[in-house]
């Protein structure tokens, strides 16, 4: 841990703890926008953990999560380390119920970004240059798409063997391997030898109970692990680790139920859910090409030949 951790300028000492806005950029009516930040430092030595969430602006289960960690009042009160939390990283997405900033691009494929480039780009480059630089990891918070819900999820790139510790730590439902995207946050993390994991849980615009209280739960077992707190909640089910995952995608376009959904057990061949036109010409089975644990499913009824249906985690390992 650095003894100084400075951000945006201001300094923040062991011991201290302060509530900053990051300026941005302007909305055209000529509305500042700022990025909010809340750091906590405990006087001994320990980790620097980020804590962030709405890097797309309509993943709300992440914001929610952030928002309940802080009004907890639990980060005021770490015996070791410091925790940066970040509730909203991109402001302008959220404003407008959207994934992306107002110009539609996607922030998490603008790193490291430019302060000089495009929206997307700027927000991208506040975290790579006042953030990264001053956290050992983070947890950024996401969630699966529109109609797309992920049952709650931890990522990590697999050689990354501080993110396999605090995934573990973490103790999500599900853990997962996942590739690094080109452009995103984490492999601006990873080129400054960062580790950042990815949680997941439920879908766009809308807050998912058991999501939030996975998300909270699992970060306050990483603080407990690191001696930051004492008490954590156990985790509520087996720790599942997947090595692979694959999409169960629709064969043909129609009306789509589904029965079964994510969090459950599959195993090979079983069937779903079922597919139909409205006018009954056909109808069909989607049976599960894999035995494994669906770990997000679709929710949207009207799906398209070729539409994701079912993503399924398989190649378990022992915990
Ligand atoms: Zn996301």
């Amino acid at each position: 841990m650095k003894d100084d951790l400075s951000i945006g300028g201001t300094l923040i000492r062991p011991g201290e703890q302060c509530s900053l806005e990051l300026p941005v950029s302007r909305l055209p009516s000529g509305t500042p926008i700022h990025m909010p930040v809340h750091v906590f430092r405990s006087r001994q030595e320990g980790p620097a953990i980020l804590l962030s969430g709405g890097m797309h602006g309509d993943e709300v289960n992440g914001i929610e999560i952030i928002r309940k960690f802080l009004k907890s009042g639990i980060a005021s009160q770490i015996r070791r380390g410091s925790i940066i939390a970040m509730p909203i990283i991109n402001v302008y997405g959220f404003i407008n119920f959207s994934r992306d900033v107002p110009d539609g691009k996607d922030v998490n494929r603008s790193f490291p970004g430019n302060p000089d480039g495009s929206l997307a780009s700027i927000v991208a480059h506040t975290m790579s240059t006042c953030i990264l630089p001053e956290i050992d990891f983070g947890i950024d918070f996401h969630t699966g798409g529109a109609s797309r819900t992920n049952y709650p999820q931890i990522r990590y790139e697999e050689e990354d063997e501080l993110a396999e510790e605090v995934s573990r730590a973490f103790a999500a439902p599900f853990t997962l391997h996942s590739n690094v995207i080109e452009g995103s946050f984490r492999e601006t993390a990873r080129s400054l030898n960062k580790s950042v994991m990815v949680f997941e849980g439920g879908e766009t615009l809308r807050l998912d109970r058991k999501t939030v209280e996975e998300g909270l739960d699992g970060i306050k077992r990483v603080l407990q692990y690191y001696g930051m707190i004492s008490k954590a909640p156990k985790q509520r089910q087996k720790q599942r680790f997947f090595r692979r995952s694959t999409w169960l995608r629709a064969d043909v376009s129609g009306l789509f139920r589904h029965r079964k959904e994510s969090g459950q057990a599959v195993k090979e061949g079983l069937t779903l859910g079922y597919i139909s036109s409205p006018t009954n010409e056909y109808s069909v089975k989607m049976n599960s090409p894999v035995t494994g644990h669906i770990i997000g499913h679709n929710n949207f009824p009207l799906i398209h030949k070729g539409d994701a249906l079912f993503h399924i985690g398989y190649d378990e390992t022992a915990p």
